[in-house]
């Protein structure tokens, strides 16, 4: 099964040399856009691509507001202060994700508690959440507070790991029965969607990312996704320094953040979006010849969740035990095709070792079994 993978990944690649995990694609405006930015002198974070790029990414995530940021962990940040976060407080999220997501929490002075997925979708688990909120949450005035811990529960964060949805529907109902907002990380579901609707637009705000591994790239860059004219007003506010409007005073009304996206990122960001449906499409043609080739020969493939259409950002194989999955990551890397484990869960970091977990049962077995396969766009 592993010299047949290696034979199919170099079939897919058409090359003999190395095939990295994720490579960006620049095939469309990139450069006509950028020159532009260049031409005009335009190329900090004032401009009209940054302005049109969060136009265009608020239409195709269909909601009303997307501010721009200058990565996803900023967005993040951000999300999570006007969410109502405070220092003290706890955020409900996965052990499965990308440390950014915790990072971000951390950088509101808040903890982040661990509560296990679901295997079906690779993220949060609605009924997970609920047992954990039903043996550990406690009503009170100000908000629904961790008997545990004897903190106030400020938000939940659910990822969409590698672009496959959560249940959305699922989370939401939980949350909101215990009156907590949700923020989506959605920095890696650019074009996913749950029963038609697009990731990010479930919660309170939604988060994508723009970094170079991502399905589009600006470079470095976030977006924050919101429905709430107010909560989106606030954010573009807080992340351009808080400065108020005036045609030559210089004031600011609070501690602001410089975390607007410049306006050369944006310009990337905008001949990427033009090419996204297509980078979906063929992301989910390479999908489909990894899961046929999986199917022929013994192997497991993680297919998207039931009621839900996934980018399939990052493709994902399965394994049987943690012995086949390190074999498989020792063949592979030594062909020179690259593959990847699951990053290390969030809680056996040092920073966050300290938190509180619900036991994660479900993403301790998912981490000793899935590997990432290369997923660049194939042309
Ligand atoms: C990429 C990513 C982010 C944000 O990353 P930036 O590099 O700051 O843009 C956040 N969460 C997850 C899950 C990610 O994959």
């Amino acid at each position: 099964m592993f010299d047949s993978f290696v034979h199919l990944v170099r079939e897919i690649y058409q090359t003999d040399g190395f095939i990295p995990l994720h490579e960006p694609r620049f095939v469309g405006n990139e450069k006509q856009y950028l020159l532009d930015v260049i031409d005009s002198t335009f190329v900090s974070s004032v401009g009209p691509y940054v302005n049109e790029f969060e136009k265009k990414i608020a239409e195709y995530c269909g909601v009303k507001h997307a501010v721009a940021t200058v990565n996803g962990t900023a967005a993040l940040h951000i999300a999570l202060l006007l969410a109502g976060v405070k220092p003290g407080e706890e955020v409900i999220t996965q052990a499965v994700t990308f440390v950014a997501t915790c990072n971000a929490i951390n950088y509101c002075g808040s903890a982040p508690v661990f509560v296990d997925i679901d295997a079906a979708t690779l993220g949060l688990s609605p009924r997970a959440v609920a047992e954990f909120l039903e043996q550990c949450a406690e009503h009170r005035d100000d908000g629904v507070y961790n008997k545990v811990s004897g903190n106030r529960i400020a938000a939940c964060v659910p990822m969409h790991v590698f672009g496959h949805p959560c249940d959305m529907q699922g989370l939401t109902r939980v949350c909101a029965d215990y009156g907590i907002p949700v923020v989506e990380d959605a920095a890696e579901a650019l074009g996913s969607y749950v029963e038609g609707r697009h990731c990010g637009g479930f919660g309170v705000f939604g988060v994508l990312s723009f970094n170079g591994n991502k399905i589009i790239t600006t470079g470095g860059g976030g977006m924050i996704l919101t429905d709430d004219e107010e909560l989106a007003q606030q954010a573009k506010h807080l992340t351009t320094t808080a400065k108020l409007p005036h045609a030559w005073k210089f004031e600011h009304d609070q501690v602001g953040y410089n975390y607007r996206l410049p306006n050369l990122n944006a310009a990337l960001g905008l001949a990427q979006l033009e090419q996204l449906p297509n980078f979906v499409e063929r992301k989910r043609q390479l999908a489909g010849r990894y899961l046929g080739w999986a199917e022929h020969n013994g192997a497991e493939m993680f297919k998207e969740p039931a009621g839900s259409q996934a980018n399939y950002w990052l493709n994902a194989l399965l394994l049987n035990d943690l012995e086949q999955r390190d074999a498989f990551l020792e063949y592979s890397n030594a062909q020179g095709v690259m593959t990847r484990p699951l990053w290390a869960l969030m809680p056996d970091l040092p920073m966050y070792r300290h938190c509180q977990t619900d036991g994660l049962s479900q993403s301790r077995r998912l981490a000793d079994r899935l590997v990432n396969i290369p997923s660049s766009v194939v042309f």
